[in-house]
């Protein structure tokens, strides 16, 4: 019997590709069909009930008890309508994916059954949840949480199911997902975007923040991920020799889309611009096998819901074109890793980018003011947005030779960066205070920036044009994590500016003189934080240090961020973390980095044992009797040197990777004894992790050597090359 790499390879070799039937209909006729949105809430509710809806959307206030039931009655007759037979609230808990837990509409009656939907129903629910990781806030006497509806965010229908966006907390009002904190710091961004904007515009009233994610994934033939335990096990390879062709010739990126891939594409992007993901771009990746797929920015909370969705349709639409969708951070080592870049700005609601170039000195001091306030909020907090993106998974990105580099800085273009070089060093003359003459002393912006093109993908946190974009998001994050950091940061950041713009204003300064006092400042104080040049280079490594600036390269000690006095302080003045949720969060992703460098370790034991080392004794012994028989035929022994020297190459590695597994499994008993969820996380990462490179290094030779009829394991050229 052949093994299964060889019967996944058979099935690949003779799949038909399933077709993908275009919609006969334009785009805009299908687009956010199945969501509950505002067009459908005015056709279904009544004008009260809608316009209550709205203002609770738009103010971010409690909905009515009344007009829940309203609305839930109207959701219930439009998902009915549209073939539904359940409802979820679907919510974000710290796992990283998205939870649900479906009921159904119908409830059983004297003379038959009848379809039910309360306002309670959508407003609240009890999840069994007692086993979602909470760090501690949930010991067993107040083990209940229960999820809220969060009306911003529209409900949709997926597959049969109603789902209701929720957020996910503790009886005693902890959160317990990654909404409730994104939540809190979108509103402490507005009340302190709207302030200062107040030295501007008085007219703006709200400030949101807006997001596009860029998602990087990669494809494989469903039958070699299911060949290997590892891929679907832990997401990524665990051994693999690079195949002899890569990604050296660069004809992927940008290179025209295998016809099995784009109906897959065609596939996934109809289900999401169903469910109003408006999804724009979409193209090759660098990698082999590896895609890009964008939506057109959002309103932030959104933007975020419909990235976690987006990646489920993506996974369950692959399988039915045979494609396991990789979002894995690095599923193949010596070829690039994914990424999910944030582009992230924010919004008036008199429609202004604040981070857009103004056309007047005017509008660009409005501009400068929180551009400069971004950096300042970065270079402040830079090791909070650090933590915000570190996982077991990114480390292999970060910190490894790969974009971006674990040292976060700024990258602003050169002709911003002269921008704020000449603000920096230009000198406010007592005439110009006086005389109103200060906008002599703001150097033009040009409208389109060049730099557009000057894109240097080198930085973690660039600005691009009219948005800052965070380029160091792992593929498979749920962004809110990062997006709640940089939004509270900001908002801190905001809120000192106001009152250092205050103290000036006190003391009988000009306003506009003000302003740019405060500006010149931080541009002075956090000037260490941008670079332009290469981040990959050794050289920035070195001039990091010495500008003082951190390089953490291993997800624990990344982590030390979030319960620092300094964080506690910056999560008290925004309100997004009690002391209490910090801590409990700090806790679940160390438990996680922990938990999944565990599982990694033991299916690479797993797999040396039970798979490997027969398959490469199978071949030593093939060669072993192939040296008796020469020998018996009367053959001299330089006849059989080559098998010889196989034979022993091979026993040298089987011995090399046999006796590491037993050390690395010894390593991680004595890890798992460790109490401290900090020293246990270090102790996988320094001490277990560390066996993982060399037992590859040896397997991957040993997959060099041996026969390649025994191999067992479907090989990277396999993986990233068969179409
Ligand atoms: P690139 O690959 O060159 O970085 P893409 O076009 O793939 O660019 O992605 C850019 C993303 O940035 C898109 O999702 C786009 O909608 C988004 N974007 C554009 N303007 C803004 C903005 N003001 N705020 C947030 N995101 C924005
Ligand atoms: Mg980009």
């Amino acid at each position: 019997m052949s093994n299964i790499r060889f019967q996944a390879l058979q099935t690949v070799l003779t799949r038909t590709i399933p077709e993908f039937k275009a919609p006969t209909s334009k785009v805009s006729e299908y687009y956010s069909a199945n969501v509950f949105d505002k067009k459908k809430m005015r056709e279904f509710l009544s004008k009260e009930a809608y316009e209550s809806i709205i203002s609770s959307i738009d103010h971010g206030e409690p909905v009515q008890r009344d007009m829940a039931d309203q609305v839930a009655s109207a959701m219930k007759a439009w998902a009915i309508g549209k073939g539904a037979t359940h409802y979820t609230h679907w919510f974000q808990p710290l796992t990283g994916t998205t939870a649900e837990k479906h009921d159904a509409f119908f409830e059983p009656t004297l003379d038959g059954a009848i379809e039910k939907f309360s306002g309670d129903a959508l407003a609240q629910q009890e999840p069994d949840a007692s086993s979602f990781p909470n760090g501690g806030i949930r010991n067993t006497f107040e083990a209940r949480g229960y999820t809220a509806w969060d009306p911003s965010s529209p409900a949709f229908i997926m597959g049969r199911t109603l789902c209701i966006p929720t957020v996910f907390v503790s009886y005693t009002g902890e959160a317990l997902d990654y909404k409730v904190p994104l939540l809190k710091a979108l509103n402490a961004l507005d009340k302190a975007a709207v302030d200062v904007c107040q030295y501007f515009d008085k007219s703006v009233e709200k400030v949101n923040a807006s997001l596009g994610i860029e998602q990087e994934y990669f494809l494989v033939d469903l039958a070699l991920f299911n060949a290997r335990p590892d891929m679907y096990l832990t997401g990524r390879t665990l051994f693999g020799h690079l195949s002899a062709k890569n990604q050296q010739l660069e004809d992927h990126y940008f290179g025209s889309i295998p016809t099995r891939v784009y109906a897959f594409m065609q596939d996934f992007e109809l289900e999401a611009l169903q469910l109003g993901i408006p999804l724009k771009t979409r193209h090759n990746e660098v990698a082999p096998s590896q895609f890009e797929c964008a939506p057109i920015y959002e309103e932030i909370n959104l933007a975020i819901d419909h990235n976690q969705l987006l990646m489920d349709i993506m996974d369950r639409v692959g399988k039915r074109h045979n494609f396991k969708v990789l979002l894995h951070e690095k599923p193949y080592a010596g070829v690039n890793g994914s990424g999910k870049h944030n582009n992230w700005s924010m919004i008036t609601n008199t429609g202004k980018n604040l981070l857009s170039p103004g056309k007047t000195p005017k509008s660009n001091l409005m501009f400068l003011t929180f551009f400069v306030n971004t950096i300042k909020a970065v270079y402040e907090h830079a090791d909070l947005l650090r933590a915000s993106i570190a996982s077991v998974n990114n480390d292999h990105r970060l910190g490894a030779n790969e974009a971006p580099p674990a040292i976060i800085s700024i990258f602003l273009g050169s002709q911003l960066s002269d921008v704020l070089d000449e603000i920096e060093t230009s000198r406010i003359s007592k005439k110009a205070k006086e005389e109103a003459l200060l906008w002599q002393g703001i150097p033009k912006i040009p409208q389109i920036l060049q730099d557009n093109t000057d894109r240097n993908r080198t930085s973690p946190f660039a600005f691009t044009g009219n948005k800052f974009e965070l380029r160091a998001v792992g593929s498979s994050a749920n962004s809110a994590s990062p997006m709640t950091i940089l939004n509270l940061i900001v908002a801190d950041q905001l809120k000192k500016f106001k009152v250092d713009v205050d103290k000036l204003l006190k003391k009988g300064e000009k306003k506009d003189v003000a302003l740019l006092t405060v500006i010149k400042r931080y541009i002075k104080e956090s000037k260490a934080i941008r670079f332009e040049g290469n981040g990959y280079s050794e050289e920035w490594e070195q001039m990091a240090e010495s500008r003082n600036l951190a390089n953490i390269k291993t997800t624990p000690k990344a982590l030390d961020a979030l319960v620092t006095e300094k964080a506690e302080n910056v999560f008290e003045s925004t309100g997004v973390f009690s002391r209490r949720e910090a801590h409990a969060r700090h806790e679940v992703l160390l438990d996680d980095f922990y938990k999944k460098l565990q599982i990694e370790a033991r299916v690479m034991g797993e797999l040396v044992n039970s798979l490997i080392i027969p398959a490469a004794i199978n071949y030593q012994s093939k060669l072993v009797e192939n040296v008796k028989g020469l020998k018996e035929i009367g053959l001299d022994e330089t006849i059989y040197t080559a098998q010889l020297d196989i034979i022993k190459k091979l026993a040298e590695h089987i011995n090399f990777i046999k006796t590491n597994t037993d050390q690395m499994v010894d390593e991680r008993r004595t890890a798992n004894k460790i109490e401290d969820a900090r020293e246990r996380a270090i102790a996988y990462d320094e001490k277990v992790k560390a066996y993982f490179d060399p037992i590859r290094y040896h397997v991957d030779k040993l997959e060099q050597l041996v026969d390649d009829a025994v191999w067992p394991l479907p090989k990277f050229r396999e993986l990233l090359f068969l179409k």
